[in-house]
């Protein structure tokens, strides 16, 4: 996850025109496409393909989210669109700075006032999951009450550990796990994340209390997160697991679990947008 401030979509727009205009200049280059599922717009440079793969993915990442919550529909009040990068030159143009350096994840989410923005670098595979907590966090916020710290975080970690292919959809894993590589034009392999999994890094702190942990505040409305690597959020990922696959949690009234029996969840709070 590579989560980015607010830019105003004159800004983004005036970026995309001006790749669309040097490509446009440069006969080699192939088209931009612009494609549309039922849900989603694709912007790229790569091919029909590839940005078709790219519809289907976040179409199945939403689904899997719908699910997670229980829910047959899901509100985007603002459409997101994709800018799907064929190669690594044009996505570090676009791409944010962290501390004055380039990201090292192929993806990062743009909040926008009418429109979301996601950039992926396909150069990367699955560049998609990259933006699985972001695209949680969206998700959550247009489809669920607002719910104290660990529980919007322990989900997108929970989300986080999506993988999604033609065949089958994975979730579950530990978001954080182990080095993830890509192949350069060469067929190098090169690592590109090297952190502890979160099960490595609970496994060397002493834990927050589970009182400071359900108490903690944490904002995460302009999407400006940094490292998953705090006792927060490898707690909240854990408590997170722990309810959805014990079935603790249950979204439907008509369901029964130790929870659902409560009137109100004890950590809701008043909806954060108007909800239908
Ligand atoms: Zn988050």
């Amino acid at each position: 996850m590579a989560p980015a401030g607010p830019i105003p979509n004159s800004l983004i727009r005036a970026m995309l025109l001006g790749v669309v205009l040097v490509s446009s200049a440069t006969a080699a280059e192939p088209p931009w496409l612009e494609l549309h599922s039922t849900h989603f717009t694709v912007i790229t440079d790569a091919g029909e393909k590839k940005g078709r793969e790219v519809a289907l993915r976040f179409e199945q990442m939403r689904a899997v989210f719908g699910s997670l919550l229980a829910k047959d529909r899901l509100h985007l009040p603002v459409p997101l669109t994709i800018l799907a990068l064929k190669n690594d030159k044009a996505f570090y143009q676009m791409a944010p700075l962290r501390q004055g350096q380039p990201i090292s994840v192929p993806g990062f989410f743009v909040p926008g006032d009418d429109q979301n923005f996601i950039v992926l670098n396909l150069f990367e595979e699955e560049s998609w999951r990259a933006v699985a907590h972001d695209f949680a966090h969206m998700l959550l916020n247009y489809n669920y009450p607002l719910a104290q710290g660990w529980f919007d975080e322990g989900l997108a970690e929970y989300f986080g550990s999506i993988r999604v292919d033609n065949k089958q959809v994975e979730i579950g894993g530990d978001p954080e796990l182990g080095a993830s590589f890509s192949e350069d034009l060469l067929q190098n392999q090169r690592e590109l994340r090297t952190s502890k999994s979160l099960t490595e890094f609970l496994g060397g702190q002493v834990w927050l209390s589970m009182a400071d942990l359900f108490t903690m505040q944490h904002d995460t409305s302009t999407y400006r997160e940094g490292t998953h690597h705090t006792l927060f959020y490898a707690q909240s990922w854990m408590v997170m697991h722990y309810v959805l696959n014990q079935k603790k949690l249950c979204l439907r009234p008509e369901l029964t679990s130790i929870w659902c029996r409560t009137s109100t969840f004890p950590w809701s709070r008043p909806s954060r947008r108007p909800m239908e």
